[in-house]
């Protein structure tokens, strides 16, 4: 008895189910790979500002050691100044106090722009740390939700498969090798309906031979993509 067009739709209908759920049980880990990428990328721009804040602290801090340092040498210069000998010594010393003074002050210049970076970095960093808890929230929301929803395509995959197996139980001995042959190469590509007068799955035109031998509901092969075809529904 050869398979009857019913028997192979329905068989690559179930084929087709169980890619399907095998499908987005696939994505599922990929699914949560990405959202936890996502998650990554946020903690790092949070880590990284507060690096930032962290070096921009130290420059500030060196900064401002060395602008003390160099007060105190000026405190040191004006005693020196009281006590200049001559005009030379007196000019010398002054030329080094107009020196470091303006040096002080673009050291406080500096400063001033570290401390408004320290600023502009705080209100990013607080930024950053508001926008992660989102990414959080809503990566535990995605693993959760897909988690769930594996369970459930675990347990319809079950419910399909076991579909399948009471299907294929129903196949004519003369058509199960062919039946395997084809679905361990090509799984459910390897079947597909018939479309008006061409193959279903590569779209070439059939020859009215084969329509004929379709249309009394035995499914034939194609001789361009090797799909066996199937009279639809
Ligand atoms: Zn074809």
């Amino acid at each position: 008895m050869p398979v009857t067009d019913t028997a192979l739709r329905r068989l690559h209908e179930i084929l087709l189910q169980v890619a399907d759920i095998r499908g987005q049980i696939e994505r599922g880990p990929k699914q949560i790979k990405a959202a936890q990428g996502q998650l990554q990328i946020a903690r790092d721009a949070l880590a990284q500002c507060k690096e930032a804040i962290k070096q921009k602290r130290m420059e500030g801090d060196r900064k401002q050691l060395l602008q003390r340092e160099r007060e105190a040498k000026l405190y040191e210069w004006q005693g020196k100044l009281n006590a200049a000998n001559n005009n030379r010594e007196y000019q010398a010393v002054k030329d080094q106090i107009a020196a470091d003074t303006q040096a002080n002050s673009v050291l406080s210049d500096e400063i001033l722009e570290i401390l408004e970076s320290i600023d502009a970095l705080q209100a990013k960093s607080v930024e950053l740390e508001a926008k992660l808890k989102v990414v959080e929230s809503d990566t535990a929301k995605t693993e959760s939700r897909i988690q769930e929803r594996l369970v459930v395509l675990k347990q319809e995959l079950a419910r399909v498969e076991g579909e399948l197996k009471a299907e294929e139980a129903k196949i004519p001995a003369d058509f199960e090798d062919t039946y395997r042959r084809l679905v361990d190469s090509r799984a459910e590509e390897a079947f597909a309906p018939l479309d008006d007068k061409s193959c279903g799955g590569c779209n070439t035109g059939l020859t009215l031979k084969l329509i004929d031998q379709l249309r009394m509901g035995t499914p034939a092969l194609c001789s361009s993509c090797g799909c066996l075809i199937y009279r639809p529904g």
